[in-house]
């Protein structure tokens, strides 16, 4: 419904700077007036199975960028360069630069971090690095490690954030390897679809959009 709230959550929970968004609204309209309406919609880093951004930091030689297990790729702010490779490798906008430390939050940032996020340790707010979406890692890892990754996607404090706070349920999270998972059953009942402008990257974030793709 483009409320937004799921782009508020992931700044507060990933304690973003303005200008460095890990997701972005889109929105367009279908059919014709006097029937037209207004689609909604996110973007942000598609999780790609063969991540561009991943080759292109594999060639500058900063092997920053892995995709881990559980299919979430993550960029280790202790390795990058800040190059920019990567946001020009991805076709979707993903990783954007964070030129200042959280201004936000002046109570947080590098040196005093308060967030879950700014806890992990390869994802420690600094400026200078490459940022983009974890899937709020630093909340699922927990879950895993203690044995309870089936509570990943059904309690908040094991969900990424931004599916955490939707007020309508758009946003769904969970393990697509699962036949028999929220999001699994979503995806075949809907006949979901990876965004149509995949590149070959085969994008793990599906969309179910009225009127089909955008
Ligand atoms: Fe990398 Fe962009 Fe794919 Fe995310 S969407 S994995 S940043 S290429």
């Amino acid at each position: 419904m483009g409320c937004r709230a799921c782009i508020a959550a992931c700044h507060t929970e990933n304690h973003l700077t303005p200008g460095s968004p890990w997701i972005t609204a889109i929105e367009y309209e279908r059919g014709r007036y006097p029937n037209a309406r207004t689609v909604f919609a996110t973007v942000g880093c598609m999780h790609c199975e063969d991540p561009p951004c991943q080759v292109a930091c594999d060639g500058v030689g900063a092997h920053a960028i892995s995709r881990n297990d559980y299919g979430v790729v993550i960029i280790d702010y202790d390795r990058c360069i800040g190059c920019r490779y990567c946001a020009a490798a991805c076709p979707y906008g993903a990783p954007q630069y964070n030129h200042e430390v959280a201004s936000l939050f002046p109570e947080g940032g590098a040196d005093t971090p308060h967030t879950l996020q700014e806890r992990h340790p390869t994802h420690r707010k600094r400026a200078g690095v490459v940022e983009k979406c974890t899937q709020c890692w630093h909340k699922l890892e927990p879950a895993i490690e203690a044995g309870r990754a089936d509570l990943i996607g059904k309690e908040p404090r094991y969900t990424p954030s931004c599916d955490a706070v939707c007020p309508v349920g758009a946003r769904i999270f969970g393990d697509l390897d699962d036949p028999e998972s929220a999001v699994s059953r979503h995806v075949a009942r809907k006949n979901a679809t990876q965004i149509k402008k995949a590149y070959g990257t085969r994008p793990l974030v599906h969309y179910v959009l009225e009127g089909g793709d955008f």
